[in-house]
């Protein structure tokens, strides 16, 4: 793997971009200030060079060159761990090890060979993979596979799964996710075999545009808020929502009294609004956005790193 560049501020997000033979990914380190280092240090790989899913939102799917590889993905973290942590002993209280930068990991079985991996490479005490997906039909095997992991390696609240959903409606949600998925009776079906005493709640999330249909019932009928929890993300400016011309309904304006929250709390429902998306906009690292424009001929990437201490004001 070589690496191109790096792009970011060393004390919020840093976006690492490289290529392997002819084929570029990315992947990114992030810190949520003021949370210090030892506390929260989150990893977020590649799972695939581009994606095959499409999602209309989303600057990954713009291509798809395959997928990345054990070792490749074990690379990308180690490159990230090795810069912090050289003897690999990551004392860091929650370290997650997200599979949600580029690609749909439910459609790469390596991923599940990479979670295997990962106590054994590392003393980690704090390890959390995530796993973000939208469920893509023909994967059961892999999802029946990393329920077997999850309670073998991860049990006790040490893995985050999350179905990003989008909508309530199905037809919203087959144009927006432009592949076949799973429906939300076959998501929460699954949800039941997975869910053990002492796991974390499912994150059922939803990128929210102005004209999104997002009906906190249809939610309640399908998922127990002892299980599942809701996180409603803004849609974020990548050229691809630009071009579909989807438009956020979360604001920085709205998003104090946004009214989906209180919606799914008097339901039963923890719901919040993740507002890392903000920080990404400001440093322009929303997924895919730089490995396509580099793809397209687009960017000539470098170095423009900085080290300015993030400020709460910036
Ligand atoms: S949002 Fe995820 S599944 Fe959809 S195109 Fe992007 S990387 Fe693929």
């Amino acid at each position: 793997m070589e690496l191109l560049g790096k792009y970011g501020k060393e004390d919020l997000a840093i976006l690492y971009v490289a290529k392997n033979g002819d084929k570029v990914l990315e992947f990114v380190e992030s810190l949520q200030p003021p949370i210090p280092r030892e506390k929260k240090w989150v990893l977020i790989i590649s799972t695939m060079y581009g994606c095959p899913i499409g999602c209309l939102m989303c600057d990954a799917g713009e291509y798809f060159h395959g997928k990345v590889s054990k070792e490749e993905m074990l690379e990308e973290i180690d490159y990230m761990v090795k810069s912090r942590y050289p003897d690999g002993k990551i004392l860091v209280e929650k370290f997650k090890v997200q599979f949600a930068r580029m690609g749909e990991p439910a459609l790469n079985e390596n991923v599940l060979e990479v979670l295997e991996e990962l106590p054994k490479k590392y003393e980690a005490p704090g390890l959390m993979p995530c796993i973000s997906t939208v469920a893509p039909k023909n994967s059961e095997e892999f999802f029946n596979k990393l329920i077997t992991i999850k309670d073998h390696l991860y049990s006790k609240g040490k893995f985050q799964l999350q179905f990003s959903i989008h909508s309530t409606n199905e037809e919203e949600r087959n144009k927006w996710i432009s592949s076949k998925i799973w429906n939300l009776s076959e998501i929460a079906s699954y949800g039941e075999k997975w869910f053990k005493e002492g796991d974390r709640k499912i994150t059922l999330n939803f990128a929210v545009a102005e004209d999104s249909l997002i009906d906190p019932e249809i939610v309640i009928k399908h998922f127990n808020p002892d299980k599942y929890w809701i996180k409603l993300t803004p849609i974020n400016p990548t050229n691809k929502a630009v071009k579909n011309e989807i438009k956020s309904g979360i604001t920085e304006e709205n998003s104090e009294f946004f009214p989906l929250v209180q919606e799914f709390k008097k339901r039963g429902f923890e719901a919040e609004i993740s507002f890392g998306e903000y920080e990404e906009n400001e440093i322009g690292t929303n997924c895919g956005q730089f490995a396509t424009k580099y793809n397209n001929g687009e960017v000539e990437i470098k170095e423009t790193y900085t080290t300015t201490k993030y400020a709460l004001s910036d």
